[in-house]
């Protein structure tokens, strides 16, 4: 892997879209400002681990992009009117709004463990209802939707490109579709843009009578809202792309409105080699996960799979990762006890940014840091402080673009016990292991942990 040195051009990013099927450079629509929309949750129940890596993948882009100096605009909906909302408030007897209201609580609290920057807008679905209505009237008077007995649907067919993010040709499409909705649909693909009210349920008016909208209009009608026409960046777990990314942009296309300019979509979540499921039980509740591990340990298993490959959790690798953090924490520790500051070491931030740019690959940025962590260490045992400074503020600079805290504080060591550790690492230098061991029980009998790291003694409270 190369680095880019002074005087060569600035990298590019480059990222995969799912409509160009391939790894494209990122230009946005104004230069230095990039806007993205990321599908947000259906707020009915707890959410699950996938709902956790959509946003760990794309809050590690936004805060690259941030890091790398643009202005990031990021909207993340709520969806707070869905088939399974009302199901469930029916089935527990409760108010629809109360479920939504608690399920939205829960969301924001497990995001917030995460460290998943909130959004700069969530737009919740029903506040747009009318824009939704005013949409869909357009696309009936476009001729591309049309009117049943229990709502109204989109024409796809009348869409030339339709299929583009299934990447799937038009016939297989069809033969896949599974048979939803009533039989007045003029084709399998065709969806739903409206719902008329069954008895008991939440509605808003509407010409074809008193209802609610479809999913895929409430996204295509927020995003467009919020971001304009062109908007940069539309993202998703792999399973949004078809059907329900195409659907919006199908409405956007048939609309004559310029959509998304660039398509992402991360992987599955596997759960201890099964691909997810509800059966998995608890296994699979984001909150659980941030409750018995260390929450930054998702984020780290995140960071080492490439976002368009699956990952696997399991308790293995959750643990590893945590193991992972405490290297991370003990070096950053030293590095605040060193209190030398210095300037990131420029090499090392190019290297990270070329794995960055080249589709956000942060397996590469990750072992990157780790190795910097490991180089520092042995400087710091070398006794070469500044150098080890330099590479230390460029492991912190990539932590901070990647949303990963470390823990520098992490107990209150006094300098008597941190003299005590100097000392020892002068005996063991000098091959002195009588002393260095006397001072090791020292250290110990005060009540503080020892061990030895690449760097010399690491004393931290038992
Ligand atoms: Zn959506």
């Amino acid at each position: 892997m190369g680095w880019l040195g002074a005087g060569t051009l600035a990298p590019v990013l480059r990222l995969f879209d799912t409509a160009k099927g391939g790894v494209v450079p990122f230009e946005p629509r104004e230069r230095g400002k990039v806007s993205m929309y990321v599908c947000g949750p259906t707020v009915y129940g707890p959410p699950h681990l996938g709902h956790g890596r959509f946003s760990l993948v794309f809050d590690v882009l936004r805060r690259y992009l941030a890091w790398s100096g643009n202005e990031v605009t990021y909207v993340s909906n709520i969806t707070d009117i869905d088939d399974r909302i009302i199901e469930r408030a029916q089935r527990e007897d409760r108010d629809w709004r109360d479920i939504t209201v608690r399920c939205e609580g829960v969301w924001y609290r497990a995001m917030d463990k995460l460290n998943v920057q909130r959004p700069d807008y969530d737009p919740h679905a029903t506040a747009y209802v009318e824009g939704m209505v005013e949409l869909i009237g357009r696309l009936v008077d476009h001729g591309v939707a049309y009117e049943t007995s229990d709502g109204v649907y989109f024409q796809s067919e009348r869409v030339d490109d339709y299929g583009l993010l299934a990447r799937q040709p038009l016939e297989s499409l069809k033969a896949g579709a599974r048979v939803e909705g009533t039989e007045e649909k003029r084709s399998p693909i065709d969806f739903a843009l409206w719902k008329k009210a069954k008895p008991g349920e939440p509605t808003w008016p509407s010409p074809w009578g008193p209802g609610r909208p479809g999913w895929h209009t409430e996204c295509v009608v927020m995003s467009l809202g919020l971001l304009g026409e062109g908007f940069d960046i539309h993202g998703g777990g792999q399973d949004l792309a078809f059907p329900h990314h195409e659907n919006e942009r199908a409405q956007a296309v048939a609309d004559g409105r310029r959509f998304a300019r660039y398509w992402l979509h991360n992987g599955f979540v596997e759960v201890e080699g099964t691909k997810m499921s509800k059966s998995l039980g608890n296994v699979t509740n984001l909150l659980d996960l941030v409750e018995q591990y260390d929450p930054r340990a998702y984020r780290l298993l995140v960071l080492r799979s490439h976002y368009r490959s699956p990952i696997d959790v399991t308790d293995d690798n959750l643990r590893d990762a945590e193991r992972s953090l405490e290297r991370l924490d003990t070096f950053a520790r030293r590095v605040a006890e060193l209190g030398v500051a210095a300037e990131p070491d420029a090499e090392a931030l190019d290297r990270f940014r070329a794995a960055m740019d080249d589709d956000l690959d942060t397996p590469q940025a990750t072992a990157l840091m780790f190795d910097l962590v490991r180089r520092a260490n042995q400087l710091l045992a070398a006794g070469d402080t500044e150098a080890a400074a330099s590479l230390a503020a460029a492991v912190l600079e990539i932590t901070g673009a990647l949303g990963l805290e470390l823990h520098a504080e992490g107990g209150e060591v006094p300098e008597a016990i941190r003299e005590l550790a100097r000392q020892r690492d002068e005996a063991r230098a000098a091959k002195d292991w009588a002393r260095a061991d006397a001072l090791r029980d020292q250290i110990v009998a005060a009540g503080y942990v020892v061990e030895d790291t690449a760097g010399g003694t690491e004393v931290r409270p038992a």
